[in-house]
């Protein structure tokens, strides 16, 4: 099995900005493997606060040797030999991951989400993000949304209240918000939170600090709306960690090294009574078409990479009435003729 890379450069429609910084791009890696005719498709999405770049994922990929793999591919297996090259590199990790799935399923003539069991009937809404922005700018990105059910809004800027009230002065849609740890002070948080949930706030991500596991479980266990970790958890052995100190969690590709890991952290979620969103970075539709085949056995989806990006190298899978469709074509359901 051979593989091959390349780096490009994912641009976004508007710079992304959550508490304390801004960008205009994110790197990706854009991975294929080769076997028997087929071309699995994978992409790891590299934002900066990740600690990944092109030349990380390119000097993990030299280091990898696939021709050990035999069909049916073993996950656990590619985990432990993944693991064993170097510790962290989640999202170049999860390009292979996905890869893998992408050629699997095209070998066998199936499309990913038949190895997870996931079905169409099950398929949450996905949310779409309205970044911090000017009042006027709020409204037109609301505008360009109009095919979403639901909105998300990242908060932790100065005036929290006015972005609310910017978008509800134009859209009564339900809100999924995020607070990206900006939160310092539990009480007023969880006022804070209470005025949200009055609003049309149906979820929040993160209120405070990753490391602040007490001030997090406090805000859960007092707050009216499900209260998601985001940074507070990456992969599977993490969850152990924060069991309890949220309702739930945000699983991405990018964090919990691809899908298999994700479709575990997803079951193990469940064991532990927590709730699971599934959740993007910024990501073409390969990436994404890999969450979708998951997003059924979530309860809910922010997977709006694609209508936040300018030069998606691939087509758009389909999306219908706020939701994706499970695409019945073999792998993710993409051609491989675009790069
Ligand atoms: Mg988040």
């Amino acid at each position: 099995m051979k593989i091959s890379f390349q780096p490009y450069q994912l641009e976004l429609k508007y710079p992304f900005r959550i508490s304390g910084f801004s960008r205009t791009y994110t790197p990706l890696m854009l991975v294929k493997v080769f076997h028997e005719g087929y071309t699995g498709l994978g992409e790891a999405s590299m934002v900066p606060y990740m600690g990944e770049n092109f030349e990380t994922a390119s000097h993990f990929l030299k280091q990898i040797d696939l021709s050990w793999m035999k069909l049916p591919f073993n996950y656990p297996e590619l985990r432990t030999y993944l693991d064993g090259i170097a510790d962290g590199n989640p999202a170049i990790k999860a390009a292979i991951d996905i890869a893998l799935h992408d050629l699997e399923g095209k070998l066998n003539s199936t499309p990913c989400f038949r190895f997870f069991g996931s079905e169409q009937e099950k398929m949450p809404v996905t949310s779409v993000t309205i970044g911090i922005d000017s009042p006027d700018v709020i409204i037109k990105k609301i505008e360009e949304a109009e095919f979403a059910r639901v909105l998300k809004v990242k908060l932790g800027s100065d005036d929290d209240k006015r972005l609310i009230e910017t978008i509800r002065s134009v859209s009564p849609k339900p809100l999924y918000a995020d607070a990206n740890q900006g939160w310092t002070n539990k009480e007023e948080a969880l006022d804070f939170i209470y005025w949200l949930k009055d609003n049309g706030v149906e979820i929040l991500e993160q209120p405070m600090d990753k490391n602040n596991i007490e001030g997090n479980a406090w805000i859960t266990e007092r707050s009216p709306i499900p209260i998601l970790a985001d940074e507070a958890i990456q992969r599977l052995a993490g969850l152990n960690k924060i069991k309890g100190a949220y309702h739930g969690i945000n699983i991405k590709l990018m964090k919990s090294a691809g899908m298999h890991e994700a479709f575990e952290m997803i079951e193990k979620a469940r064991k532990y009574d927590m709730k699971v969103l599934i959740g993007c970075m910024s990501e073409t539709s390969v990436a994404t078409s890999a969450g979708i085949a998951l997003a059924p056995l979530c309860d809910w989806a922010d997977l709006d990479g694609p209508f936040l990006t300018n030069n998606n190298p691939f087509d758009n899978p389909a999306f219908k009435d706020g939701k994706w469709l499970l695409s019945n074509k073999p792998g993710l359901g993409i051609p491989d003729n675009n790069f």
